[in-house]
């Protein structure tokens, strides 16, 4: 359930308010915009109907959310969410390069890529420590070790990093050395793992399963929500299909629904999505032009012998002029580019 406010109402009237619904059980979210206040109800519902909400002082609206996904849902804000991550922000205005190799490797290699990456304009750093790898025999990443070097590249570098978690019992651990968290596409559904990162104070990056509807993904999103997280970035990165040509195919429509649907940020990665460096470019492109609010991109100094994801990993070489069209896609397309570009330049 949701509570509209009148423009102008009080701060007296919205505290009232939420004593009112939190006197029930029920947990409240405040979502301000710049006209009116969207009071989110969280709990059991059947008791709000003892109250007279629509009838007390600075309440123009009671509706219900209809979608499954409720936290998640559009109505839920008042406006598109904004999650910071380290210095800068996803959302809103903002648009947002997330660069890094697909594995930290070495602190020389994570180091080099991390400041060609920042000298193009990326903004925040990404690498696995923990990879989930379809077979066992892969490499895995260095672990508690990655975990080092992340942190170690951020204090170098001054750009937030987003890893990977894939264990429940590792969360408080790559919480404590990582700016944001990736769920990963395997793990979309476990959902032990979601409630877990929705109890840290981590921004987390939520990938959509390989076989995952969209509906699968908000609610996968509202399972980490739901446990009072609310700084989820959602990622479309390609899904299943019988085409071959192709790793994955890039869902580009997933974007625009995916915005119409919830007011959390959504971004894309073009690198898994096609599984090949020459479409990384257009899947960019594509991914900007369909309204994304960032892009994660897997770049790597000598992508002929990265460890895992080298045949979709750019060079610095190619990563450069590519990011050069991103930028003026980015502005054509209305989003803060300069402003987010400029912080970094060395
Ligand atoms: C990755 O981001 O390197 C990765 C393993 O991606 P996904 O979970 O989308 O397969
Ligand atoms: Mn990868």
């Amino acid at each position: 359930m949701i509570i509209v406010t009148r423009p102008g109402i009080t701060a007296e009237e919205l505290d009232h308010l939420r004593e009112r619904i939190e006197a029930l059980g029920l947990r409240t979210h405040m979502s301000r915009g710049e006209q009116r206040t969207i009071i989110g109800c969280i709990g059991d519902e059947a008791r709000l109907r003892e109250v007279p909400l629509a009838a007390m002082p600075g309440v123009e609206q009671v509706l219900p959310v209809l979608k499954p996904y409720k936290l998640a849902a559009r109505e839920f804000a008042a406006a598109p969410t904004e999650v910071q991550v380290g210095n800068v922000r996803i959302g809103a205005d903002a648009f947002v390069v997330i660069a890094g190799p697909c594995s930290v490797e070495s602190r020389e290699m994570l180091e080099t890529t991390a400041l060609a990456a920042r000298a193009a304009g990326a903004r925040i750093l990404r690498a696995g420590a923990f990879k989930p790898r379809t077979s066992p025999y892969s490499f895995r990443g260095l672990g508690d070790a990655g975990l080092g070097v992340l942190t170690d590249v951020r204090s170098r570098t001054g750009l937030p990093v987003v890893t990977e978690v894939l264990d429940p019992r590792h969360v408080e651990r790559v919480a404590e050395h990582a700016d944001m968290l990736q769920v990963g596409a395997r793990n979309m559904q476990n959902f032990t793992l979601l409630e877990e990162v929705g109890r840290v104070h981590r921004p987390v990056l939520l990938k959509r399963g390989m076989s995952a509807t969209i509906t699968d993904l908000l609610l996968a999103a509202e399972y980490i929500m739901s446990q009072g997280n609310m700084h989820v970035v959602l990622c479309e990165r390609g899904i299943r299909t019988f085409e071959t040509a192709t790793r994955n195919t890039f869902d580009v429509a997933a974007i625009p629904v995916l915005k119409r649907e919830t007011h959390l940020p959504v971004i894309a990665d073009p690198s898994h999505a096609g599984g090949r460096r020459d479409l990384v470019p257009a899947l960019s492109f594509a991914a900007i032009a369909a309204g994304a609010d960032g892009i994660m991109v897997e770049v790597h100094p000598r992508p002929e012998e990265a460890l895992s994801d080298g045949e979709q990993s750019l060079s610095i070489e190619e990563f450069a002029p590519m990011m050069e069209r991103v930028g003026e896609l980015a502005r054509l397309m209305g989003r803060a580019w300069e402003s987010s570009k400029e912080m970094f330049v060395a």
